[in-house]
């Protein structure tokens, strides 16, 4: 079977999660599986090229991030959301359906001109990506590309970068 197919096969929707009328992908019953999250995270390494760290989107990207840093040699870098890193950061706000919301990553994560892999989940609307990006520059890094394991096509989060290498193992 394809990647893909696994992939897609133990992806499930779940609907009205977290509210009415969104149909939530949840990746639990693919991490579940040893042999497809050892495929996925081996598949997000291969498509990534020479990078120094893999930055980890909260929470989902975490999971995958550190498998993949691991697999490419680099280092992990944990983006989180407001008020969870101790130690000094820097800050990205981005604008959600309603209201805002703001990531972190501590001001000693990367080396000046660090290439950086962003790894999340999910890539929806773009916004979180795309602050995670501005981010990892306002550090003084680099992004040299952005992997998702599921890209919504519908939400054309895709359309916010311009000059960014997107890999997706699954559109839909
Ligand atoms: P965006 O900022 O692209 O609209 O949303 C992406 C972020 O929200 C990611 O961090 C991702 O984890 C989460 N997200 C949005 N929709 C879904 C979904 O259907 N399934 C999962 N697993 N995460 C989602």
């Amino acid at each position: 079977m394809s990647l893909q197919k696994t992939i897609n096969g133990l992806i499930r929707d779940v609907p009205d999660y977290p509210q009415p009328g969104v149909l939530f992908k949840d990746i639990t019953p693919l991490l579940h599986d040893a042999v497809a999250f050892q495929a996925v995270v081996s598949a997000i390494a291969a498509e990534a090229g020479p990078v120094d760290k893999v930055a980890g989107l909260e929470a989902r990207g975490f999971l995958l991030a550190a498998p993949v840093a691991l697999e490419l040699g680099a280092g992990l870098v944990p983006v989180r959301k407001s008020g969870k890193l101790p130690w000094e950061t820097y800050a990205e706000t981005y604008d959600l359906e309603y209201g805002t919301a703001t990531i972190e990553v501590h001001r000693d994560a990367f080396a000046p001109g660090d290439r950086v892999l962003i790894v999340d989940d999910v890539l929806a609307t773009g916004g979180t990506a795309e602050a995670a990006a501005s981010l990892v520059r306002q550090a003084g890094a680099e992004v040299a590309g952005l992997s998702v394991l599921m890209e919504l096509t519908f939400l054309n989060g895709r359309d916010r970068f311009t000059d960014l290498r997107i890999h997706s193992l699954v559109a839909v």
